[in-house]
């Protein structure tokens, strides 16, 4: 068991002696880490520490800049593993994808910020004024468990870009990657009070960022849930926001599309991390005449994925995050059944053998009302909707028929015409025939997915400020 029973605040380790959060890794449910439960206090010191910080991290040199987010990217590289490691224990994820994604993804995209930065145009000319683009003040970061590190990473490294100065909130169910971000940081040419990590609650370290007038920004992924009261707190004293939340992607399946390929391609994702995704395609919209046949494909590929321990290499699907987690996905499986959708495949009962921890068994359901609980909230675990439609109008009417609007997929034989379909739907990201992921892309969601965009150039426009000089 890790003693993580510490904060990082003005480039110095300081020891928590209050109360701890425990850490659960999910193939067992035994505790690896205990974190602190910090107080409001020690998150006011912080944001003061950035603020002291901000004046000269605001005026670095690009060349300054680069040179911390290549010690960064070196850093991520050389312990790659390790966060692998955490994050699989900590979330579920199978080790060789976690390696990849979790470890990999934040690598990459600190990389796109090293390239971007000295060609960024930090002022331009327009008639007779030149537009400067200066960065935002102190930003609070608030992450959650699903992708730990990367998600701090898609804040920190452009933040750090913009010269803005940073207190982070990791998420307390997974923690353990912002520490060893936190040692990577310590170890850089960056000045002290740039980057600061506070653990804790979100109602408790989390709330007195949102309160605190000294932080102009907060840049939050995690639940819609949070991301009202995010912005209502906001709202008071007028901090910018970025916002990225929770999603229910559909999968268009036109009827020219080829079916095996699309419903795999469809519920491999789905599957991702346990189904704990963001971005995640949940709802699988298919050609009534289709719907049959799509179910049996998916049913094949439930019962044939290979469930374990994240850590063992021949594992396709791990166990969740949390018992919470856990519970919820169950309870919404057993509504899907009382809701009158047909079980395909999977169910609630924990999957033979994998009674300890918090396994799921990868879920099917077809005939899914589009109305329905299960097709129009978020269940965050290993289930999809199978959904049946009779028109192309009928399925971009439900594909746009939820109050998300994250990402989606369509699929057909015709690229051109899954592109028209594409442009139809309200949803920040569209993935055509199976087209790979691009983290130069901007990424974010409509309607209640989000307000704002992370990665590529918005990411680092997130955190610059527009200021106008008239000559
Ligand atoms: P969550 O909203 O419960 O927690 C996210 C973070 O907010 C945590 O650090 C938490 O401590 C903090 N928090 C909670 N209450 C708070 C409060 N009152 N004030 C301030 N901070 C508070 O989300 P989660 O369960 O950790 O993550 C899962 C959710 O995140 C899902 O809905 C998922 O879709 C979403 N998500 C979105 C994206 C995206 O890019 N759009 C990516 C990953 C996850």
């Amino acid at each position: 068991m890790k003693d993580l029973s510490k904060n990082y605040i003005n480039g110095e380790w300081i020891n928590w002696s209050g109360d701890t959060l425990d850490v659960f890794e999910g193939a067992t449910g035994d505790v690896i880490a205990k974190v602190p439960a910090s107080d409001r206090a020690t998150m006011e010191k912080a944001i003061e520490a950035a603020d002291a910080a901000f004046e000269s991290w605001s005026e670095s040199t690009v060349e300054q800049r680069v040179k911390v987010l290549q010690q960064l990217q070196a850093g991520l590289k050389a312990r790659a593993p390790e966060i692998a490691e955490a994050v699989s224990r900590e979330v579920g994820m199978p080790i060789k994808l976690s390696g990849m994604i979790q470890a990999g993804l934040p690598i990459a995209v600190t990389g796109t910020y090293i390239d971007m930065l000295p060609d960024y145009p930090f002022s331009e000319q327009s008639g007779n004024s030149e537009v400067q683009y200066a960065p935002v003040g102190v930003v609070g970061c608030i992450t959650p468990w699903n992708y730990p590190l990367h998600q701090v990473i898609l804040k920190v490294a452009p933040a750090i870009a913009a010269g803005c100065t940073i207190v982070l909130k990791p998420s307390e169910v997974s923690p353990q990657s912002a520490f060893i971000l936190a040692e990577i940081l310590d170890g850089t040419d960056l000045p002290k009070g740039v980057f600061n990590m506070v653990c804790g609650l979100g109602g408790e370290v989390g709330d007195t960022m949102l309160k605190h007038p000294l932080v102009r920004m907060i840049s939050f992924t995690g639940s819609t849930r949070t991301g009202h009261l995010i912005a209502h707190a906001a709202a008071d004293d007028f901090k910018r926001i970025a916002l990225e939340m929770g999603g229910k992607s559909a999968s268009v399946i036109l009827p020219d599309a080829d079916l095996e390929a699309a419903v795999k391609g469809s519920f491999m994702n789905c599957l991702q991390n346990s189904g704990q995704t963001c971005t995640a395609l949940t709802r699988m919209l298919v050609p009534a005449d289709k719907h049959d046949q799509a179910c049996e494909i998916a049913g094949a590929v439930a019962n044939g994925v290979k469930l374990g321990n994240p850590l063992d290499e021949n594992t396709r699907l791990g166990p969740l995050a949390s018992a919470e987690q856990r519970d919820k996905v169950v309870d919404y499986i057993k509504l899907g059944i009382a809701e009158g959708a047909t079980l395909v495949a999977g169910g609630p009962d924990a999957p033979e053998g994998l009674e300890k921890g918090y396994f799921v068994k990868p879920t099917v359901f077809g005939n899914v009302d589009p109305d329905s609980r299960i097709a129009q909230e978020e269940i965050f675990g290993p289930v999809v909707c199978i959904i049946p439609y009779q028109t192309e109008e009928e399925a971009i009417r439900i594909a746009n028929g939820t109050l998300y609007g994250l990402s989606g997929a369509v699929w057909a034989g015709d690229k051109e015409k899954a592109k028209k379909v594409a442009s139809k739907l309200r949803t920040g990201q569209v993935f055509v025939n199976g087209g790979a992921f691009n983290p130069l892309a901007p990424f974010g969601g409509f309607g209640h997915s989000g307000i704002g965009r992370e990665f590529g150039k918005w990411g680092l426009e997130e955190f610059l400020e527009v200021r106008s000089l008239q000559l």
